[in-house]
């Protein structure tokens, strides 16, 4: 392992920190000197700040007048590895280094000593009295396997006060005492049988665990069906990693996966590994991070941003459901994390597995070309089938304009209940209805602040702008002519869905999947828990339930709409939409009994729902990659976006002109610049929104030739200019 320099009291060093400098500026090393990577607070003007030791000082300036690093952070120094994955990166996404470091020092209480805290534990005896408070403690204490917890933590497990912890502090059936902070995570033991596994999975896992063992880099196309067995297999990569002593990652899209998948772990490993996202504790976070670059964390689940934790020796990365659009950070620092995550595996000679039902193209692509390896699971695992798809055909049905369940639709969800299955009902908008009309003078009712519509949502009584998040209360009268009584909404949203659900099935247990319906992710969790274990008749979803989840008595999707996605101009729309399709489809029958997927379209003979309803998946990729190679569209060719933003209308436009005149830097390359034109959302919290679109070649210098480019003229105060590598979204 690379050690680095260390530096003797007094020597020169550079210490890069997360303010916006730019660069690395030099100190003095403080006394007993530091290593290079240390964690260090140094003076910045009157402030101290963090930072970290980038490497030797750059000279130019007396040292006698150079001021101190203040301290010595008691943590572990970043690795050159991390540090040259931060500069890459930053490179990448044309990112300011100090902005990449503030996702890689992301740690509450990163300068605070280790010293002691007060945990609690079972005392292994029973209160005298016992209430169903001091049980739901006990439980809480049992449910983390003997863990300590703080007084706050298992206050909020158990649900019920600390003076419930105290009380059986008191009479001896909790225990309390000093713990060090941060203690290691339990271990994880590779060495437990997993599954026994089908010919393909057992052939997948022989292929991944020989790949870690290479100890170099390498990415592997994971692909197959939801229930194929890819988490079974990947699991195997996982013990293979861990067997070698090296540290894994495993990234999902959604925290409300991470539930069921810590299970899976824990069962076949026999501990919980280490958990990274916004909902863990900052306590838990904290120990994380410490944990992981001393190496006492193995494995790592979390979100994207985990990627930016200081491992060890990290060996393996998993990006589950790699296709997944939340994998692209869309503010602050625009990054694609599978991409990053194959940067930083290369780096840290690591594997990393994509692993999806339905690729990106770009993956599909790189393993087409030879760049990825690829694992392809068939048939889905035990006596589960893929669900049969059908289209119905919407230009055939009768339905009043304020339905959208098809009579033909409607008979097979009937047919269920009376079968005591489960029906899901996926339509990918959420609220009551998306556009609100006066029927007095036909105004629609907008956002203020935003180039959007608002949607109402009943179940909040509120209008609200999916843009920016402005609501207000749903009003009488009509905002333009001012007749009350008119307003009507228009077009469904799942909340006016499940009023028609009801209305139909009045019998029916009915459940409403939907973001913004949930106060917190582990209220969503549960609910997801118990609807799997047949609480609901009828499920009603946004695309939250495309997402992986198992619902094991679920035997029909309907798809309100499989025309949503098809419509706009987004380049991405058609592989979108097949993803999500074959997603949801991928919910049904996922138990023993087989499913089926309804598809109400309006264009069935629209190539994209012939590739869903045909199962030819290779087909839809093979033609949708020979329509993005012929138009030079990535991954057959690069672009970035450029979204100029200001209050200014005129301002914006005049510099996205004078940028796009001045494109000298992007020509000598062989770039193309588009706009500026507006943005598809041309207006958002009030901000005018302008966007340039460069496509270049797709071995051309991209990024330098944009650093020139944007370097050329500086904004005017107010205006604000983002840069979007290999844009995702094109709002
Ligand atoms: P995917 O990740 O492709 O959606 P999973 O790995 O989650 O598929 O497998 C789906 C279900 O089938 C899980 O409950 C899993 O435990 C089970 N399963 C898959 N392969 C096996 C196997 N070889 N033996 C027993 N159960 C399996
Ligand atoms: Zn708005």
């Amino acid at each position: 392992m690379d050690e680095g320099t260390f530096f003797p009291e007094g020597a020169r060093v550079a210490v890069l920190t997360a303010e916006p400098i730019g660069r690395p500026l030099d100190y003095r090393a403080p006394e007993g000197g530091c290593a290079e990577g240390a964690f260090v607070v140094v003076p910045l003007g009157p402030r101290l700040v963090p930072g970290v030791v980038w490497g030797p000082g750059e000279g130019g300036f007396d040292l006698a007048k150079l001021r101190a690093v203040n301290r010595v952070l008691d943590a572990a120094p970043m690795r050159a590895e991390l540090r040259s994955f931060l500069l890459r990166a930053a490179d990448y996404t044309l990112t300011p280094p100090p902005a990449m470091l503030r996702l890689a020092t992301r740690s509450p209480g990163l300068g605070e000593a280790p010293g002691p805290r007060r945990v609690y534990r079972l005392a292994g005896t029973e209160p005298a009295r016992m209430t169903e408070a001091r049980a739901r403690v006990l439980d809480a204490l049992q449910s983390f396997g003997g863990a300590a917890l703080t007084l706050s933590e298992l206050a909020a497990a158990a649900e019920v006060t600390t003076s419930v912890v105290k009380g059986l502090v008191k009479v001896g059936a909790v225990l309390e005492e000093e713990a060090p902070r941060d203690l290691p995570y339990p271990r994880l033991d590779p060495s437990l049988p997993g599954k026994e596994l089908s010919g393909d999975q057992a052939a997948g896992a022989v292929q991944l665990r020989a790949a870690v063992q290479g100890g170099g880099y390498g990415t592997t196309l994971l692909k197959g069906v939801t229930g194929s067995g890819k988490t079974e297999v990947y699991l195997e990569a996982v013990a293979e990693c861990l067997a070698m002593g090296r540290q894994a990652l495993v990234l999902l899209p959604e925290i409300a996966l991470t539930a069921e998948f810590l299970t899976r772990v824990e069962a076949r490993f026999g501990a919980r590994p280490a958990e990274w996202h916004s909902g863990a504790t900052q306590t838990e976070r904290r120990r994380l991070w410490r944990m992981v670059g001393q190496g006492d964390a193995q494995l790592v689940v979390g979100a994207r941003s985990a990627l930016f934790l200081p491992f060890r020796d990290l060996g393996l990365i998993i990006v589950d459901e790699e296709h997944d659009s939340s994998y692209k950070q869309e503010d602050g620092v625009l990054y694609n994390a599978r991409d990053m995550a194959v940067l930083r595996a290369s780096l840290c000679s690591a594997q990393v597995v994509l692993a999806s039902a339905t690729p990106s193209l770009e993956s599909w692509a790189n393993a087409e070309a030879g760049k990825y390896a690829r694992i392809d699971l068939g048939a889905r695992f035990g006596v589960a089938e893929l669900p049969e798809m059908r289209a119905i055909d919407m230009r055939a049905e009768t339905l009043p304009g304020d339905q959208w369940i098809s009579p033909t639709l409607a008979g097979a969800v009937k047919a269920r209940l009376a079968a005591g299955e489960q029906s899901l009902l996926f339509l990918n908008r959420r609220g009551y209805a998306p556009v609100t009309i006066c029927r007095a003078c036909g105004h629609q009712i907008g956002c203020v602040q935003c180039d959007a519509r608002m949607v109402e949502h009943r179940f909040l009584k509120r209008l609200v702008c999916h843009q920016c998040g402005d609501s207000r209360p749903i009003p009488l009268a009509c905002p333009s002519c001012a007749v009350e009584g008119k307003l009507a909404p228009v077009g469904p949203g799942v909340e006016r869905l499940a009023e028609e659900v009801a209305a139909k099935f009045p019998d029916a247990r009915v459940a409403v999947l939907s973001s913004d319906l949930f106060g917190s992710a582990r209220a969503l969790k549960a609910r997801i828990l118990e609807i799997a274990e047949g609480a609901a008749d009828i499920i009603i979803g946004t695309q939250l339930v495309a997402k992986g989840h198992n619902f094991p008595l679920l035997t029909l999707v309907g798809v309100i709409d499989a025309d949503l996605g098809l419509q706009g101009s987004d380049l991405r729309a058609a592989e979108r939409t097949f993803q999500l399709m074959r997603q949801v489809a991928g919910r049904a029958g996922r138990g023993a009994k087989a499913g089926v997927a309804l598809l109400q379209t309006f264009q069935p003979e629209h190539a994209v729902i012939r590739a869903i309803l045909g199962g030819d998946e290779e087909a839809f990729w093979r033609a949708e990659a020979a329509e993005r190679r012929v138009a030079g569209m990535p991954p057959y060719g690069r672009m970035a976006g450029i979204i100029l933003s200001s209050p200014d209308l005129q301002a914006v436009f005049d510099f996205g002109a004078e940028l796009a005149r001045r494109d000298g830097p992007l020509r000598r390359i062989g770039a193309q610049v588009w706009g500026p034109a507006p943005a598809p959302i041309a207006r958002v919290r009030g901000r005018h929104r302008v966007r340039l679109l460069v496509k270049a070649d797709k071995a051309a210098p991209l990024q330098a030739a944009l650093a020139e480019w944007i370097g050329q003229m500086k904004p005017p105060n107010n205006l604000r200019l983002a840069v979007d590598i290999d844009p995702q979204s094109f709002l």
